[in-house]
């Protein structure tokens, strides 16, 4: 396998020195510029994403379709301006993305705020900071929502989020649709039922409508067009049955992308236009108003868009069993791997026309044997310490879910717009890691 057949997206190139580049530039050149390990965004590309849900929901839907960015993906006060700027919605899931996000200035109004266990606190700060939409995940929270509202003399938006019970053959942990689900009320046991009763009889909420989310990685339309179905005609239903008319219908999130060259592409715009005939075509057919739908991806809008490069340390070589190569990060800035074994393309950054012949696993420098960004890589026999590698694809659940296991201070964000670069987040100081300690 030669490293020109794993650019897994279009702004990886080689350049005549055979270098990797990455949104334009040499990755070299970026690893000098910044040090490793480093996390880079390539922010046209975010952009990019943006609007290609934008102009997909609005050419399906007009007015009525909109875009969320499921910010755990990736949370900063950077990703919330751009957010801003692009025109989107954004999905939150605790008080310190609802901060940072209104700490940016992105308009509360904007956010919608899942999560499956929302403390009093985080509802109270929610309502106080005038968050647009609560996705209700649980009864006990419906009823403190309508409580503290009440106290607080507001009337939040709410949506619920509902199982469709759908099996989307994708891994176990990020697999969100199905009846015995962690999060969302099922339907075919009755607690859809039940919440939508309970919602329509309290009075300091405004009800809108009904939330699914079924998984993540996912790349057929057709899981999309199931779970639209089962949701509009439980939204039949709801309206038969119980007299109210759901105004809003969110989908999820969880389209896929490239990790790996053996993974799929998908045209995102052409998927939403398909799912969006099936939607129209329903309510006509069942006389069913259509009312507003919204996808809310994360990964897919930053995924592809981030790059990390790190420094080779050891290269411990066992005959006959295995190779390590040790880079300067690990599973600190990169858990998923050693979580849920997620894939990674790893590139040697300088050597891009070499030939890949030695099998490595890319390990990290925490003290875990489970702290490996990836196994069974192939490098060029000749890699040494000092070399650069590029870990590709980790714009999304990177940065948002590192750690400081180690005490390894979180590196920095470098955003690359229109081939220039700046820091979008500082890289932590080793006083950062001290200060909270007393
Ligand atoms: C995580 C999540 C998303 C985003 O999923 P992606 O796979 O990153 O697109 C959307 N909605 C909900 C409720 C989520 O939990």
């Amino acid at each position: 396998m030669s490293y020109k057949d794993m650019l897994i997206c279009k702004n990886l190139q080689i350049n005549d020195k055979g270098h990797l580049c990455f949104a334009g530039i040499d990755t070299l050149e970026l690893a000098k510029q910044y040090g490793t390990p480093t996390y880079f965004m390539d922010e046209d590309r975010i952009r990019e994403m943006c609007n290609i849900y934008k102009s997909a929901l609005e050419d399906a839907f007009k007015e009525k379709g909109r875009a969320i960015y499921a910010s755990k993906a990736a949370s900063f006060k950077q990703m919330y301006r751009i957010m801003k700027e692009e025109d989107m919605f954004c999905d939150v899931v605790s008080v310190g993305e609802i901060y940072t996000a209104i700490k940016a200035e992105f308009p509360p109004e904007k956010l919608y705020f899942h999560s499956n266990n929302k403390t009093d606190y985080d509802i109270e700060f929610a309502i106080k900071n005038n968050v647009g939409f609560f996705v209700i995940d649980n009864t006990e929270e419906l009823l403190a929502i309508d409580r503290i509202a009440e106290k607080l003399n507001k009337q939040p938006q709410i949506i619920i989020r509902v199982t469709p019970g759908i099996d989307t053959h994708t891994f176990e942990a990020v697999a969100t649709g199905k009846v015995d689900s962690k999060f969302g009320f099922a339907i075919e046991t009755g607690a859809a039922d039940e919440i939508t009763k309970l919602a329509l009889s309290l009075k300091n909420i405004k009800f809108m409508g009904f939330h699914c989310h079924v998984g993540s990685q996912l790349f057929d339309s057709d899981v999309y067009i199931r779970s639209a179905e089962i949701m509009l005609n439980y939204i039949i239903h709801v309206r038969d049955d119980f007299g109210f008319s759901a105004s809003m219908l969110d989908l999820g999130g969880g389209y896929g992308v490239r990790y790996l060259e053996t993974d799929p592409t998908i045209d995102i715009y052409e998927n939403i236009i398909t799912v969006g005939k099936y939607v129209k075509d329903f309510c006509e057919k069942n006389n069913l108003e259509l009312m507003q739908i919204s996808f809310e991806p994360g990964r897919s809008i930053v995924a592809d868009a981030g790059l990390t490069l790190y420094t080779v340390g050891n290269v411990k070589k066992i005959p006959g069993f295995i190779n390590y190569v040790s880079c300067d990060g690990g599973m600190a800035d990169n858990v998923r791997f050693a979580m849920y074994e997620a894939p990674y393309t790893v590139l040697p950054a300088g050597d891009m026309l070499k030939n890949g012949d030695m099998k490595s696993s890319i390990v990290g420098r925490c003290c875990e044997s489970g702290d490996v960004i990836q196994p069974d890589v192939l490098m060029p026999s000749d890699i040494k310490r000092g070399d650069i590698v590029a870990v590709c694809t980790t714009g999304a659940y990177n940065y948002s879910m590192a750690s400081n296991y180690n005490r390894l201070p979180k590196p920095q964000v470098v955003m690359i717009r229109n081939g220039k670069t700046y820091v979008a987040v500082k890289g932590e100081t080793l006083d950062d890691l001290i200060d909270c300690d007393i």
